[in-house]
């Protein structure tokens, strides 16, 4: 890994208030650990609350609407998380295609609406086991990424990709670090043909699917992978501090 690595945290459809003294304490110890770059995603309703208690560490969202605002009830613009104290926000997470519908299209309105609002993105890719069965794995995400990133001058300084393995997330599973390795490098052919290959090459690609304290160092050490992308493990100080420490 050339860079300081990035572990972000995805703390998905959890965390109340209490949550917060888990935000707390990883901020804390961010503060010793500043050879990696730390940030944590928790619900819409603790962005603003865990800015003002975690100073050091970045703080995002986990989705935003393409528009700027309008009669859209229940949901949220980038323009509102930013004002809520939020600094990028995850895009086409495989859980929001699967739920909601997401297609790739609809992650590239969402990431030019969240660019525009100043906000930085994470976009996610990722295989299904029975694509990856098939040998059809590097060829989903490629066309993942064509249809989700965000185009234009100066963008690809604002843009992280997450490659998730739908197979991997949540399930203990993960792939080999030879596969890993060899996804990242597919990756950043496609980064490179899409931005330019100046632009391309200094997009961090972030690995997720069950980090855990105890295969982090791992898989981080694979191929071009520039961080982690991490769920469960991210719902406590302690695991996730594990995570950020063997990084
Ligand atoms: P997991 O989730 O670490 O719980 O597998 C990762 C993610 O979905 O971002």
């Amino acid at each position: 890994m050339a860079e300081r690595p990035y572990i972000v945290g995805n703390w998905k459809m959890h965390g109340t208030r209490a949550m917060l003294a888990e935000a707390r304490a990883i901020d804390r110890a961010a503060e010793r650990l500043i050879k990696v770059e730390v940030a944590l995603a928790p619900p819409f309703t603790l962005i603003h609350a865990t800015r003002k208690e975690a100073t050091l560490i970045g703080v995002g969202a986990q989705d935003c609407h393409p528009a700027d605002g309008g009669a859209h009830t229940g949901d949220v613009s980038a323009a509102m998380l930013k004002d809520a104290g939020a600094g990028f926000v995850i895009l086409g997470h495989s859980e929001r295609r699967a739920d909601h519908g997401e297609k790739d299209a609809d992650v590239r309105a969402k990431a030019d609406s969240a660019i525009a609002a100043g906000l930085n993105v994470i976009a996610c890719v990722g295989e299904t086991e029975e694509q990856r069965d098939a040998g059809k794995a590097e060829s989903v995400v490629a066309k993942q990424l064509k249809g989700s990133l965000p185009e234009g001058e100066g963008v690809a300084a604002k843009v992280t990709v997450a490659y998730e393995p739908v197979w991997a997330i949540g399930t203990g599973r993960t792939p080999t670090v030879e596969d890993v390795g060899a996804m990242h490098c597919s990756i950043r052919k496609v980064l490179n043909e899409f931005y330019g290959e100046e632009a391309g090459a200094t997009i961090r690609i972030l690995y997720g699917g069950s980090v855990k304290p105890d295969n982090a160092a791992e898989l981080l050490a694979a191929d071009e992978v520039g961080g982690a992308l991490v769920g469960g493990a991210s719902l406590t100080a302690d695991s996730f501090l594990g995570i950020v420490v063997a990084a």
